[in-house]
């Protein structure tokens, strides 16, 4: 017998790629390529957390269940706290789902170009990966197409993003019913639907639907990427096996304060993400201006190919600019993304894109 650890690692986890990313460079002027809000959590939100957090006993764990977190997110959701799922960060909400409903052998449906890091959670959760690609200049989902390949198999779980990162589309509620009709579970990630247009949620379906699940995260509008909250909500039935997926205790006690209190001041949140959507319009057109092509986005980044469809060169040359947009020439040739920032930071992108164009 070889006592080699590599050859005892499971396939589908030898077969992915890490995911990684190189180190941001120093001396930066915009950092536009995590979708991240360009505003911090407030200094009063953050006094408000770290003050009741003082208060907390450190040697003990969270609260079983993150009841009080679980009520407030319920509250901000229109659910009840039965129907949410809390977790840290969305992506491992959606990977407990992926794995209840599509691990060890379904398949995941997806319709790429998408989040990079579903593929690593059907790899994690052992599940195969099936595909109906975006069509056309804007990258609409191909509904037809996307309903005809999750009718066919009794374990194929659809995985859809809305609004979609990389591409900003988003799904109708009208085909977000007919999908939960022919699949037995459905998934959908709104990780960006804070910056959208209200028609937009699909929370109001989970009253009709039983078999959709959704994921939400404080990563976005909210601010906190740094402290990690996000959920799933589904039926409370459904809500309880994913909630089996997931480790007690993920979401910390540091996270926990800092969720309540952001979600304590969720009009400044919607005050934020209504500003994003206004300066993305404008960067949109500005865009369109210099002849670049522009999906119509939703969220908060905008996907676009410059003029002369080279991403990679202009990707560098931003970056030896210190602007950092994301690359995702390996998803769509020539394309990138770029996350809208402060007003300032749109202005520094803007202008040294056509310095470099
Ligand atoms: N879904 C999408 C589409 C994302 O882009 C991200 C983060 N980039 C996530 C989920 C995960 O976010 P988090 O774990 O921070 O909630």
């Amino acid at each position: 017998m070889t006592c080699d650890p590599l050859a005892a690692v499971r396939p589908g986890i030898r077969a992915l790629r890490a995911y990684r990313f190189d180190p941001v460079p120093g001396g930066l002027r915009a950092k536009l390529d995590f979708n991240e809000s360009p505003a911090d959590v407030p200094a009063e939100a953050k006094d408000a957390a770290l003050a009741a957090l003082r208060t907390r006993r450190f040697a003990h764990y969270p609260e079983f269940g993150s009841l009080r977190l679980r009520s407030a997110l319920a509250a901000s959701a229109g659910l009840s706290p039965e129907q949410v799922v809390p977790a840290n960060g969305s992506g491992e909400a959606i990977l407990a789902a992926v794995s209840v409903f599509a691990g060890c052998g379904g398949s995941l449906l997806l319709a790429p170009p998408v989040f990079s890091l579903y593929v690593q959670m059907a790899g994690i959760a052992g599940a195969r990966v099936a595909a109906v690609p975006l069509a056309g200049d804007d990258f609409r989902l191909d509904e037809e197409a996307f309903l005809a390949r999750a009718a066919e198999g009794e374990r194929t779980v659809p995985l859809l993003c809305s609004p979609n990162n990389p591409t900003g589309g988003t799904v109708s509620r009208a085909f977000v019913r007919r999908l939960c009709s022919v699949a037995p579970v459905v998934l959908l990630d709104q990780a960006y639907v804070d910056f959208s247009e209200e028609e937009d949620d699909l929370l109001p379906l989970l009253a009709e639907l039983g078999n959709l699940v959704l994921f939400r995260t404080l990563s976005k509008a909210y601010s906190i990427a740094g402290l990690r909250v996000g959920y799933a909500a589904a039926r409370p039935d459904v809500a309880e096996e994913i909630a089996k997926a997931i480790l007690p205790f993920s979401v910390d006690l540091g996270a926990e304060e800092i969720a309540l209190s952001v979600l304590a001041r969720s009009e400044e949140v919607r005050a934020r993400c209504r500003a994003i959507a206004l300066e993305r319009e404008r960067v949109a057109a500005a865009l369109g201006a210099l002849g670049a092509r522009v999906a119509p986005s939703r969220a908060n980044f905008l996907f676009f190919v410059p003029p002369d469809g080279d991403g990679e060169r202009v990707f560098r040359d931003l970056q030896a600019r210190g602007v950092l947009v994301r690359d995702q020439t390996a998803a769509v040739a020539g394309a990138l993304r770029v996350t809208i920032g402060t007003p300032g930071e749109n202005d520094i992108f803007l202008t040294t894109l056509k310095e470099v164009l």
